[in-house]
């Protein structure tokens, strides 16, 4: 048996934007299930999203509230080779690991990972990132198991610091 945070969670794009104003699909998904958001709130779902979640949470169905934005069709991020310094800030951003490069090398977008979540816009300092329109996103459920991968290898690399910090003797 799912739990109503799971079917939620399910029912999401998963491209992890933030727009709804929660830290990813899945915090969003358990903040409606616990009655603290609306399901109105996810721009990249659209209405027919916010209607989904609406008949799961059984709740009366409402149109995106435009607080949270405009609806978001599908989109990928290209990076201008031309221009891109290899600072590393895009691939600190990106939710779902979809830009691979190295320090002072220029950085690629893995098209086919890519949410268009806009999230690596932001920190670039040669604002050499675009967004162009994209036929689809990646599967939900592909985007969901990246994005729980990289919170995985990030809260390792945090514990291992806070260790090596906890031994170090100065
Ligand atoms: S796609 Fe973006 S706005 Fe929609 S639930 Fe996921 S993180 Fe929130
Ligand atoms: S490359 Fe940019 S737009 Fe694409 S998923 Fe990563 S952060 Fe989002
Ligand atoms: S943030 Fe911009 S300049 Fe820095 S590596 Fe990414 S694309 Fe290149």
């Amino acid at each position: 048996m799912t739990s109503l945070a799971d079917r939620l969670d399910a029912a999401l794009p998963q491209t992890q934007c933030q727009a709804c104003g929660y830290g990813g699909c899945r915090p969003y998904a358990e903040a409606i299930s616990r009655g603290e958001a609306g399901i109105d709130q996810c721009p990249p779902g659209g209405d027919s999203g916010a209607a989904r979640l609406a008949a799961i949470a059984g709740r009366p169905p409402r149109p995106l509230n435009p607080a949270f934005g405009s609806y978001r069709p599908p989109g990928v991020a290209f990076i201008d080779e031309a221009l891109c310094i290899g600072c590393v800030k895009c691939i600190h951003a990106c939710p779902v690991d979809a830009i691979v490069g190295a320090p002072k090398h220029l950085h690629t977008v893995i098209m086919s990972w890519c949410t268009g979540c806009e999230l690596c816009l932001p920190p670039c300092p040669v604002d050499c990132i675009r967004i162009e329109a994209a036929q689809a996103l990646p599967a939900p459920d592909d985007s969901r198991a990246r994005h729980s991968a990289r919170k995985t290898r990030l809260a390792r690399d945090e514990a291992e610091r806070a260790s090596r910090l906890a031994g170090y003797e100065p």
